[in-house]
């Protein structure tokens, strides 16, 4: 039970650190934007370097902006901002290609080094409710090699790796519930038990710490767009820990990752390092959005950086989760990401007490309309349906965890939800 006053949670706001930051973004006024976990918010700096890269760089400067504006090392520029924020060394992370398209080359890639080592271990680990894209892309693998993909409960994971299992293939933080897996102690595990260890941080580049070389990682794949504040559809990174960068080249040989794309030669000959991972033309605008995220991110750097932000982040999650259980207890909705805050990752997810209830599309729907952005995960016959709140702490006050929850208990109260047009489901959900 919290006995948090909206005045208090004002008060939390004046005295925040990182208060500063949330003037990097356009926001719109009025709105409580609690899904920066799926399109973070539009930095203010992205619309004019958007336009100087059109207008100048591409404009006037046309094909001579690949050297003379720096085009062609984006990649790795943009890779190695991103580099810090995951415990990676520069040169060790470039931006490329979609995460689902960067998946398939680690998990491509790391299969190979199993085949080679440990022809025996022919299955792929993870978990039953990752995100889809990575099981289908998972699934295609094991499909092209004859392996298993096997999908457990995060609590009977660690039981699992055993002398079969090639690959464990886990996203830190749970695109549905938030909560988080232990990287280190899972990697280790899978270390032990011989297999390989393939990382998706979409929902953890930006909102939670991660040393990759501190839990000796192998591979690594994660989103621009989410909380990296890249745009709709940002280019994603890929990381490979260097004692594997240079063993195989992943399958998608392209040119881009060819050790000399503009000798124009037939045969391919892998760049050295993490290059060999790019795979086609960089996306120029897309990269130069992307930039502008990621620097909203290191912004943070002169207020405490990552760990600050991470403080934040648990503070607004547990503020959030609290009050939902003191002003709307009774309401039929429960907090089903994990209450312990080192198992969650930045989000908050609420869920119908009663299975069998079917409103929370709805009631997702009537707290937009309201001016409060959260968003819905259907559920299935082992999961349920998920009211989905993300905490960005660059830009979220702890005020806007108060309103949400006050609009949250009126629309419960009212029984809001119940109207028609909060009843109709859109394309994208
Ligand atoms: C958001 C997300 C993706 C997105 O993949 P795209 O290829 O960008 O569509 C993949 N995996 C996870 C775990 C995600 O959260």
């Amino acid at each position: 039970m919290t006995r948090m006053t909206r005045d208090d949670c004002l008060a939390l706001d004046a005295a925040d650190p990182l208060a500063p930051l949330r003037a990097q973004f356009e926001l719109p006024p009025d709105l409580i934007y609690l899904d920066g976990n799926s399109l973070g918010v539009l930095p203010r700096a992205t619309a004019a370097r958007v336009q100087d890269v059109v207008q100048r760089e591409w404009g006037r400067d046309l094909i001579q902006s690949w050297n003379s504006a720096g085009w062609i090392t984006l990649p790795q520029r943009i890779g190695d901002k991103i580099a810090r924020l995951v415990g990676a060394q520069a040169g060790e992370l470039v931006v490329a290609d979609s995460t689902s398209a960067n998946l398939f080359k680690v998990l491509s890639a790391a299969a190979r080094i199993v085949c080679e080592d440990a022809p025996e271990r022919r299955a792929i680990v993870s978990e039953r409710s990752n995100f889809p894209t990575d099981l289908y892309i998972a699934e295609s693998v094991c499909e092209a090699l004859g392996w298993d993909l096997e999908l457990l409960e995060p609590e009977a994971i660690g039981a699992r790796l055993g002398p079969d299992v090639a690959l464990l293939m886990l996203t830190h933080v749970n695109y549905r519930t938030g909560r988080m897996h232990d990287m280190p102690s899972l990697t280790a595990e899978a270390h032990a038990a011989g297999a390989l260890a393939v990382w998706d941080l979409a929902h953890s580049a930006g909102a939670v710490p991660v040393d990759l070389r501190g839990a000796d990682a192998d591979f690594a794949v994660g989103c621009g767009y989410k909380y990296l504040n890249g745009g709709p559809g940002a280019p994603a990174f890929v990381w490979a820990h260097p004692r594997h960068a240079e063993r195989f080249w992943q399958p998608l040989s392209g040119w881009m990752g060819h050790a000399a794309p503009f000798a124009f030669t037939p045969g391919y000959r892998p760049a050295a390092g993490i290059a060999r991972y790019l795979c086609g033309t960089p996306p120029v605008l897309s990269l130069a959005a992307l930039e502008c995220g990621v620097d909203t991110v290191l912004a943070a750097d002169a207020h405490g950086g990552m760990a600050a932000l991470r403080e934040k982040s648990i503070a607004l999650t547990e503020l959030f989760a609290a009050l939902v259980e003191a002003r709307c207890a009774g309401m039929g909705l429960v907090v089903v990401s994990p209450r312990d805050a080192s198992e969650r990752g930045s989000q908050v997810c609420l869920a119908p007490a009663d299975r069998e209830a079917k409103h929370a599309y709805a009631v997702v729907q009537a707290l937009i309309a309201r001016g409060v952005v959260g968003d819905f995960r259907a559920g299935d016959s082992s999961t349920p349906d998920i009211l989905r709140f993300g905490f960005t702490p660059l830009y979220t006050r702890f005020v806007d965890a108060w309103d949400a929850v006050e609009h949250l208990r009126q629309v419960m109260q009212a029984e809001e939800w119940r109207e028609a047009r909060f009843n109709q489901r859109s394309a994208v959900t």
